[in-house]
């Protein structure tokens, strides 16, 4: 809707009245009894294991039992998890329609990945599936603190302000759901100031957010030694991974926890974070499997997610390897109360890299940055071998000579001291087509 002519073409109070409208639409479809039910039944899961436990087994027999009645792929296959093999994006692509349930019935709603690699995945959905999931987010904004009537900021890559607009407002309301909407696209610094007055003239309270649009926020007030001057109770981050250096960023200049979401399109896991910021496994969610797949760095244990999705009967994937890491924790309890499994960590997608100057693949980037005044985003490009671009959306003031220097230093230390590195100052870090931030643009292999 939002690219449609009539949308782009209209003045900024009737596209408000447009998303307002479209949101009411879908949230009639998708937060009716059934879901506000699920979300209770879940609450209860919060701090009961023998209840989350007796769920999550039923739960696991009950997708084992239709996959193996109602699908090709997994015909025969019986209620042993354990005899079910591992499959990937890969292998879905291979046999598509043998894991499409015999048994379909109702709205059919397909959505892809968008992933960075390979190619993407299309993976149909039904109407039940919409709203488990719906559930799982409600109970993720009650641990955030968030009560019905709570004003929300959104700023989460939908294109609600065209890109051709170049003067503020950068932000629509959406009426029904009491929410201010944000434009990840228009994030230059000299629009930021007006961001944050929006927000703060709303009266927001809580704010989701994909990682990179509210760190954006978080750097600009820290680069100008400001805190966001309004009352939040909480930040509710996903969709990207989010380091532990930007989770304190935000905190620190919002004043308030980040609760943070990893999720996937294809369902098969989820991983939220508490106020006492330790990462749950939410086995209610899914079935899921931690492969060993070696050591950190620092020594510690890594594991691969592998996770069996309860909540989609139409498609149903088993032990899917996501290609996504965490890093395992020792505690087996945490503050807050809550009984699911921790882990210490999440690695992102291990997608976004550069080549360094012996040909290797260099995938964690986020130091590279550290230490140097001035930067508000920034996004490493590479197109030949031993040359990287480093585009910078900067504060003039403070980026200046010496701090270029220390950037490049630091790039050098990481990814070799023979590569050439150009500084390219911009006043916006291109988005994907969903608004989000590459850490790392390569073309090379
Ligand atoms: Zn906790």
């Amino acid at each position: 809707m939002f690219t449609s002519k009539s949308y782009t073409s209209s003045p900024v109070i009737v596209q408000s009245l447009m998303l307002s409208v479209r949101a009411f639409l879908r949230r009639r479809l998708r937060e009716n009894i059934r879901c506000e039910q699920l979300t209770n039944i879940l609450l209860n899961h919060d701090s009961n294991e023998v209840l989350l436990q007796g769920y999550s087994e039923h739960k696991l027999e009950q997708v084992l039992t239709d996959a193996t009645r109602n699908t090709l792929y997994y015909k025969n296959f019986g209620t042993n998890i354990n005899k079910y093999p591992y499959i990937d994006k890969a292998e879905v692509n291979r046999n598509k329609d043998q894991f499409l349930s015999k048994n379909s019935k109702g709205i059919l709603i397909k959505g892809s990945t968008s992933g960075t690699t390979g190619s993407p995945l299309s993976v149909p959905q039904n109407m039940e599936s919409v709203i488990a999931e719906q559930a799982f987010i409600n109970r993720m904004m009650r641990w955030a603190g968030m009560e019905k009537k709570d004003k929300r900021a959104w700023i989460r890559g939908d294109m609600i302000v065209p890109l051709a607009q170049k003067k503020a407002p950068f932000w629509r309301y959406s009426y029904f759901e009491n929410m201010i909407m944000l434009s990840s696209f228009h994030m230059e610094p000299k629009n930021l100031q007006g961001y944050i007055n929006a927000m703060v003239d709303f009266g927001v309270q809580v704010i989701q957010a994909y990682p990179s649009s509210i760190v954006t926020l978080a750097k600009y007030l820290e680069v100008n030694n400001e805190y966001y001057p309004g009352e939040i109770k909480s930040v509710v981050t996903s969709s990207e991974s989010l380091t532990k250096e930007d989770k304190y960023l935000i905190e620190t200049r919002f004043k308030c926890t980040v609760f943070d979401w990893y999720g996937l399109f294809e369902r098969v896991a989820a991983i939220a974070s508490c106020e006492y910021g330790r990462y749950h496994i939410l086995t209610d969610y899914s079935h899921v499997e931690l492969l060993p797949a070696g050591k950190t760095e620092d020594g510690r244990d890594r594991a691969e997610i592998v996770g069996t999705n309860f909540n989609n009967a139409l498609y149903p994937l088993i032990r899917y390897k996501t290609g996504d890491y965490v890093i395992l924790s020792n505690e087996t309890s945490c503050p807050c109360g809550r009984v699911y499994p921790i882990v210490d960590s999440i690695e992102g997608r291990v997608g976004d890299y550069l080549i360094g100057e012996d040909g290797q693949k260099v995938h964690i980037l986020n130091h590279i940055p550290k230490g140097v005044d001035g930067i508000i985003a920034l996004q490493f490009v590479q197109v030949i071998k031993d040359e990287i671009t480093i585009l910078v959306v900067s504060d003039k003031n403070l980026f200046n000579g010496k701090q270029r220097l220390i950037l490049t230093n630091n790039a050098k230390e990481r990814l070799g001291k023979s590569i050439t590195f150009f500084i390219e100052e911009v006043n916006n870090i291109p988005r994907t087509k969903n608004g989000k931030i590459r850490q790392a643009v390569c073309s090379l292999k």
